[in-house]
């Protein structure tokens, strides 16, 4: 993971270049006078929208006009939204910037096959001048490291997903990481119950590459922004989420900065090499698959004995060579195995 831990770093730089970058479009949206947003170091992978930025900073209520519940309610309805087309299906259009290189195009094409596999979510990749959809999501190597925004954004048309092609390509789940967010999900050690499952050292992470809510921020009514962004699907804590961070990820000290709740010395390092049945559990429930075909939440059942955050696997993923139960039984007798799963 040591990928991440680079991957985080530079993420840190980019979005302060992008941050200065998107300023100009600001009082587009809003006219709230100066604006005081000095969040620079806060951002470590996740673009936050201008609105966003400003509920961040304080600034929507500091610039003498504070916003109604029914304007927070219309800015956040504007803001967070689920990818749609106009018949409802889950068609996100994507088309690569014509400077993405060809060479990590089919990389990024085979990572987000999984999505199509398991969920009900259909990439859909379209070309640039196709002006069929109001929403599509430029992928790009920006140069500026590996970043989305979380969720489909309303006020752009074509919203940034970064992916230096050094620096998360190589992996499935990085690509994969960068998508989820795109979807609306945030990081998993962000959930509102994790306090259950993970302690969270936050003091411990280095300043300049600490991603305060961002990244780390519990979801919930304490969070500085984010209130409602965290839905409890009812599926418990994924250790193994392409959406969790290396416990060993910015830290200070010797200890992680993710632990186990019940074990802090003993950091949680994440091993998915791509969607965890969890992952896919998540998004065909955020986007209720089931509506359109039940296959989507067709579970199968670990062996007994399985501890919470294991209890079951998406058919789909038996035998696709990556252990979903502790007991193996989803790769049990199974003709494939290809555990090293790789582009
Ligand atoms: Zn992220």
């Amino acid at each position: 993971m040591a990928a991440a831990l680079q991957k985080g770093m530079q993420e840190a730089d980019a979005l302060a270049a992008q941050f200065q970058a998107d300023q100009a479009d600001v009082g587009e949206l809003y006219s709230t006078g100066s604006q005081r947003v000095n969040s620079n170091s806060v951002f470590n992978d996740i673009m936050l929208t201008n609105v966003q930025r400003l509920f961040l900073d304080g600034s929507l209520e500091g610039n003498g006009r504070t916003l109604s519940s029914d304007e927070r309610t219309a800015i956040k309805n504007k803001e967070w939204k689920l990818w749609t087309d106009k018949q409802g299906n889950y068609i996100v259009p994507f088309y690569f910037d014509p400077k993405f290189p060809q060479s990590a195009r089919e990389r990024v094409r085979k990572a987000i096959q999984d999505f199509t596999d398991w969920t009900c979510i259909r990439f859909t990749e379209t070309r640039l001048s196709d002006r069929s959809y109001d929403h599509r999501i430029r992928v790009s190597d920006t140069g500026k490291g590996c970043f989305s925004y979380v969720g489909l954004v309303d006020s752009v048309s074509s919203q940034d997903l970064s992916l230096d092609v050094v620096q998360c390509t190589d992996e499935v789940w990085e690509i994969q990481h960068e998508f989820m967010h795109a979807l609306g999900f945030w990081h998993e050690q962000q959930r509102g119950d994790r306090d259950d499952y993970v302690y969270v050292d936050r003091g411990n992470c280095l300043q300049s590459h600490f991603a305060f809510s961002v990244n780390y921020g519990k979801l919930g009514p304490n969070h500085p922004f984010i209130d409602d962004e965290w839905l409890d699907l009812g599926d418990s804590y994924d250790y193994n989420s392409v959406m969790q961070y290396d416990g060993n990820f910015c830290q200070i000290t010797s200890q992680p900065v993710i632990s186990y709740a019940n074990d802090r010395k003993k950091a949680v390092v994440p091993n998915a090499k791509r969607l965890s049945s969890l992952d896919v559990i998540q998004i065909n429930k955020k986007y209720q698959c089931h509506r359109i075909d039940k296959k989507y939440l067709n579970l199968g059942m670990c062996g007994p004995g399985a501890s919470a955050h294991k209890k079951y696997f998406i058919q789909g993923h038996k035998c696709d060579g990556i252990k979903d139960c502790e007991d193996g039984k989803d790769e049990r007798d199974c003709i494939r195995q290809d555990a090293d799963y790789n582009l």
